[in-house]
């Protein structure tokens, strides 16, 4: 179970976590929704401790993260962000580094659940081909598949994601989607979702706004509400019925 209390987290004299509390039962999926700039990614980022709230604490098993040695911390927790960077070296490194003792039939595996295939079968070494080398250019989507690749074979107990925030295109949102799936199967997930495409079968949806909590519950609760995340939805629906007026490709 993680427990979160009272998170309180400035950047500067921006405060832009003030007082956020929720719960994870182990194997739940949570997601985060909420206006940009309201803080989710924080929320999600000191889970990992990528840096510490000024105040409040993260229960893990009933142990406070700060006294959690950090790589016992890191084989806990797998993340994916918005916008993962390589390091230049194959693909293949790139993903092994998730689990270095990893063998090549568990990274190919990895690769294979994470939708990554056909990545691989553009360049001609495949998964050996080296990233920032001549001709060689991943879109946004495929990195962070590359990315989800790497968390996959990482195999941790919790996985936090944050969704990019655009795709350069649909096709690569629904493999993206295909691999969050081979990711979080079995997990205690923590998701932020910037379309509200997924949030459906979330065990609960936590919506953020300022830096606040401001509802929580699963989606029929909320819809049945009719305050923030109600609106939120009628807005999607309102726009993927407007794509499908206009033909465009629905997602
Ligand atoms: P969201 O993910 O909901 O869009 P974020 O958590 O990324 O929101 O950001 C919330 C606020 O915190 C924003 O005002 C952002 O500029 C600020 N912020 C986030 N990370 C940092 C950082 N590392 N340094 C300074 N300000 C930050
Ligand atoms: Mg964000």
């Amino acid at each position: 179970m993680i427990i979160v209390k009272d998170l309180h987290k400035s950047f500067e004299d921006n405060q832009v976590l003030k007082g956020v509390n929720y719960h994870i039962h182990p194997g739940e999926k949570i997601v985060v929704v909420g206006p940009s700039g309201s803080g989710k990614s924080t929320t999600a980022s000191l889970i990992p401790r990528f840096y510490d709230a000024q105040a409040g604490s993260i229960k893990i098993g009933g142990v406070d993260i700060r006294s959690i040695a950090h790589p016992d911390l890191m084989k806990m927790v797998a993340f994916v962000f918005q916008d993962p960077k390589l390091f230049k070296d194959s693909l293949f490194e790139n993903i092994r580094a998730g689990r270095p003792s990893a063998t090549r039939e568990e990274v190919m595996r990895a690769a294979h659940l994470a939708q990554c295939d056909d990545i691989l079968a553009k360049f001609p070494k495949g998964i050996d081909t080296v990233v920032g080398s001549k001709g060689v250019y991943l879109s946004g989507g495929e990195t962070q598949r590359i990315a989800i690749a790497r968390a996959i074979l990482k195999d941790a107990p919790i996985i936090v994601l944050d969704e990019a925030t655009a795709y350069a295109d649909p096709e690569n949102e629904q493999q993206i989607q295909q691999a969050f799936e081979g990711l979080t199967k079995g997990k205690t997930v923590i998701m932020i979702a910037h379309r509200l495409s997924t949030v459906q079968d979330a065990d609960q949806i936590l919506v953020m706004r300022q830096g606040e909590l401001v509802e929580s519950g699963r989606h029929n609760e909320l819809v049945k509400k009719n305050g923030e995340y109600a609106r939120m939805w009628e807005n999607y629906t309102k726009t993927t019925q407007w794509h499908i007026g206009n033909e465009v490709k629905v997602r």
